[in-house]
């Protein structure tokens, strides 16, 4: 299958190229040339599939014409070894934990997929060598030094802003070493964001090395996503609950995790509608209730994951609707929230529910509280273990919050990075000399 730049001025690639490449030449991102729905009989199946086997089908959907089947089935099973079970909270509220696999956040599914189909593709070129660069606020950059440690042909290069992730955050990239370099710069988010974007469109550093990006521009790393909420689906089915109205609710930042939803729903998924739950980086609710989209630099909030002030999938969201703002408003609902609304759903949801959210599932269970009408059922993503914030959670709650040991494996480690300005000289010249 190919893929197409959002942008429609770059040729199609084939999936091999759009992995490696990342951004398209154009600066637009790959999607899928088409995209094909899942057999019914596959959804009758669906409540009674283990995880491992749906993600199978569903990545033979997607890449079956361009990777060997068996060893794809294989990669993907590899890529999904954890538990992501739906867990109700409440009547017509549920969380799907994707935090149970090596670094506590969604994005491992992502990053453990990618970091194995570019090893795939590595085995065929042996003396290459890719070189991944990834901005991370946070949950990005752990996944995906975690997903590529130790894989042939591929150095990750983790650009994060200084002292605006969490320690924890800080240690599960910092510690690695191997193939794992960390950059701390002194800036924001989108500093590092841009930073890594201007490097992909550089005509020299392009000549000179291979560049990849493992944020969720790339299509590897944001289409298995979907995998997560065919699961979602088929255990609300296996548990006998009123499928007929789902609506799924996605704490979003760069809206790859969105994305995968959407594009899982044109593959036959009944999903009824979704909500895009913001912090106060509310872009694409502005976008919503105005029409119109003004990026702008982010603000910190105690979701930091999400504080993202251009978010990079928005242009797959408009690509998937043919750029209509009502087609989109249609199928998408917005909702903002600011850091001590946040807090306080946190609380209230531990007291009267029992259940401990994370500061960017809260955003996303507070946004189906206010939502959800009579007869529809809610699924909202738990996008991280309320453990990578426990400072900022414990602060909320005033209760403690255990520290799974592979988290606290990581701390125990010795933080290794380089510090840089948030200028992009200073960053090529840097790359050039590795
Ligand atoms: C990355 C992240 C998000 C935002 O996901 P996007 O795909 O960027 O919209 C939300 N929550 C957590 C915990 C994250 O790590």
């Amino acid at each position: 299958m190919k893929y197409r730049s959002t942008a429609g001025i770059s040729p199609d690639v084939s999936l091999e190229e759009a992995v490696v490449k990342g951004l398209a030449p154009d600066r637009g991102l790959y999607m899928p040339e088409k995209i094909k729905p899942m057999p019914e009989e596959f959804f009758r199946r669906l409540p009674s599939l283990s995880l491992q086997e749906m993600a199978a089908e569903v990545a033979q959907n997607l890449f079956g014409e361009d990777v060997d089947p068996t060893l794809l089935k294989e990669l993907t099973e590899d890529a999904m070894n954890f538990p992501i079970p739906l867990v109700k909270v409440k009547e017509g509220i549920y969380s799907l934990e994707l935090f149970h696999g090596p670094t506590l956040a969604f994005k491992d599914v992502g990053a453990r997929f990618m970091a194995r189909l570019l090893g795939y593709f590595n085995r065929e070129n042996k003396d290459r060598l890719v070189n991944v660069l990834v901005a991370t606020s946070g949950d990005t950059g752990s996944a995906v030094a975690n997903g590529f440690l130790g894989v042939d042909g591929v150095r990750v290069f983790v650009l994060y802003p200084k002292g605006k992730v969490s320690a924890i955050q800080e240690s599960q990239f910092t510690t690695l070493g191997r193939n794992i370099e960390a950059i701390e710069i002194d800036g924001t988010f989108d500093d590092c964001q841009r930073l890594v974007k201007q490097a992909f469109l550089d005509k020299e550093l392009n000549e000179k090395m291979m560049l990849t990006s493992a944020n969720s521009i790339n299509v590897a790393r944001f289409l298995p996503q979907m995998f997560y909420y065919f699961h979602a689906v088929g255990q609300l089915m296996a548990a006998g609950a009123d499928t007929e109205n789902i609506v799924v609710c996605v704490p979003s930042g760069n809206f790859g995790n969105i994305t995968a939803g959407l594009i899982a729903k044109r593959m036959g998924l009944p999903v009824k509608r979704f909500i895009a739950a913001n912090n106060a980086n509310d872009i694409f609710f502005e976008y919503l209730e105005t029409g119109e989209y003004r990026p702008r630099p982010s603000v910190q909030t105690i979701a930091n994951a999400m504080d993202v002030g251009d978010p990079s999938n928005f242009a797959r969201v408009l690509d998937l609707f043919g750029h209509s703002h009502d087609a989109i408003a249609a199928e998408i609902s917005g909702a903002t929230y600011t850091d001590k609304e946040i807090a306080a759903t946190l609380k209230s949801t531990l007291e009267t529910e029992g259940y401990q959210l994370d500061p960017h599932g809260a955003v996303g269970y507070r946004a189906l509280e206010e939502q959800l009408q009579p007869g529809e059922t809610g699924i909202f993503l738990e996008t991280a273990h309320p453990a990578k914030f426990k400072e900022t959670v414990e602060g909320i709650t005033g209760k403690e919050v255990e520290i799974p040991e592979r988290l606290a494996a990581f701390m125990r480690g010795e933080k290794r990075s380089v510090e840089m300005e948030p200028d992009f000289t200073a960053f090529k010249n840097f790359l050039l000399s590795r």
